[in-house]
C-alpha cells in the first residue's frame, strides 16, 4: 500500500478504536489464515470472581483468604483482583470493616503459574499445578479429586500453599464475552480458523472452548510455549494473528505475524502488540482485518 493509503487506513481504524502500530500490520493483516486468541481476559471477560472455597486444613477460611489476597495484592492479574474482592467481602460479612491487607515482601509473578509472597512471615503461593510443582509443594488426593470436579465446570481452580502445604482453593469463573462466539463464526465464513492457546488447565479449557465454538485447542503452556504454537504454524506457510491481554501473551504477541492486543490488559502486552483494541471488544478483530483487506484491494 502507498504511505497515503496506510495513513487514510490507520486514521480510520483510529477513529473506530483500533490503533494500528504501523503499515506492516495493515499490510499482513488481509492475509491471515489463523488465529491464536487466549483464553482469560481475551475470550472471557477477565472479570473472574470467586464462586466457591475449600479448606484442606485447620486455617480459618478468612485467614486464608487474608494470606492469599496479601500474595495477590501487587499482581494484575485477573484472578489476582478476583481474590483481593472476594476477601474484602468475605472480612465485611465477618464484621469487619477495615480494607487492611497483610504486609508481603519478596512479590513474585510466575507467568502462567501465579503468585509467591511472603506474608506475615509465611511463604504463600497462590496458583496452579505448575506453580506448586515449581516449589515442591506435594498434591494430596483429596486436592486433585477437588481440582478435578472444579475444572470439569470451566472453573479455574486455584490453590493456596502456606509454608509449602496446601491449606486452601478458591474455584475461580470468568464468563466468556458476549461477542466472543458470534466472532469466532464470522472468522469461520472468512476462512480463517481459530485456535485457543490459554496457561489454564485443560478440562477449563476444553469446556470454555466448546461453549464459544473452537475446536483447536492447546491448554497448560506457559508464555514461552505460547509463542511456539505461533511459530509452528508460521512454519506451515499460515500468516498468524495472536490476540490477547497478558504479560504472557507478550512473547506470542511479538512472534505473530500481527499481535494484536486488548487494551483493557496489561501494558506490556500492549507494548508488544501491532494493533490494539481499544474497546477491547473481540468484534474489532474483525474490524482490523477488514480494514487491511480494504485498504490492499483498493491499491490493486
Ligand atoms: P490465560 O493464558 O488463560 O490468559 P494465564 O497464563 O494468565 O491464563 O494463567 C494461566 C493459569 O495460571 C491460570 O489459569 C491460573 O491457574 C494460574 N495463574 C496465573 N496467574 C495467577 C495469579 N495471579 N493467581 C493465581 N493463579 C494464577
Ligand atoms: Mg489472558
Amino acid at each position: 500500500a502507498t504511505p497515503t493509503a496506510v495513513m487514510v487506513a490507520t486514521g480510520k481504524g483510529a477513529s473506530q478504536g483500533v490503533l494500528i502500530k504501523g503499515g506492516n500490520a495493515l499490510e499482513k493483516a488481509h492475509k491471515i489464515k489463523a488465529i491464536i486468541f487466549d483464553k482469560t481476559g481475551t475470550l472471557t471477560v477477565g472479570k473472574p470472581s470467586v464462586v466457591q472455597t475449600k479448606i484442606f486444613s485447620k486455617i480459618p477460611l478468612v485467614e486464608l483468604c487474608d494470606l492469599a489476597a496479601g500474595a495477590e495484592a501487587n499482581s494484575e492479574h485477573p484472578l489476582s483482583k478476583a481474590i483481593v474482592e472476594h476477601t474484602k467481602k468475605l472480612k465485611e460479612q465477618y464484621g469487619s470493616h477495615s480494607d487492611h491487607m497483610m504486609e508481603s515482601r519478596d512479590f513474585e509473578v510466575h507467568p502462567g503459574a501465579g503468585v509467591s509472597a511472603q506474608v506475615e512471615g509465611r511463604l504463600v503461593l497462590v496458583g496452579n499445578k505448575r506453580l506448586m510443582q515449581e516449589f515442591e509443594v506435594p498434591l494430596s488426593p483429596e486436592v486433585e479429586a477437588y481440582m478435578s470436579e472444579t475444572e470439569e465446570h470451566a472453573r479455574t481452580c486455584v490453590l493456596v500453599a502456606i509454608d509449602k502445604i496446601i491449606c486452601g482453593a478458591l474455584a475461580v469463573s470468568d464468563p466468556l464475552k458476549p461477542e466472543a462466539g458470534q466472532v469466532i463464526s464470522y472468522l469461520k465464513s472468512m476462512g480463517i480458523s481459530s485456535i485457543m492457546v490459554t496457561g489454564d488447565n485443560w478440562a477449563t479449557a476444553k469446556s470454555i472452548a466448546k461453549e464459544v465454538g473452537i475446536s483447536q485447542v492447546f491448554a497448560e503452556i506457559d508464555p514461552l510455549g505460547k509463542a511456539e504454537k505461533i511459530k509452528d504454524l508460521q512454519m506451515q506457510g499460515l500468516t498468524v494473528a495472536m490476540v490477547g491481554d497478558g504479560i504472557n501473551d507478550s512473547p506470542a504477541l511479538a512472534a505473530a505475524d500481527v499481535g494484536m492486543a486488548i487494551s483493557a490488559g496489561t501494558d506490556v502486552a500492549i507494548e508488544a502488540a501491532d494493533i490494539v483494541l481499544m474497546k477491547s471488544s473481540l468484534e474489532d478483530v474483525i474490524t482490523a482485518i477488514d480494514l487491511s483487506r480494504k485498504t490492499l484491494s483498493r491499491i490493486r
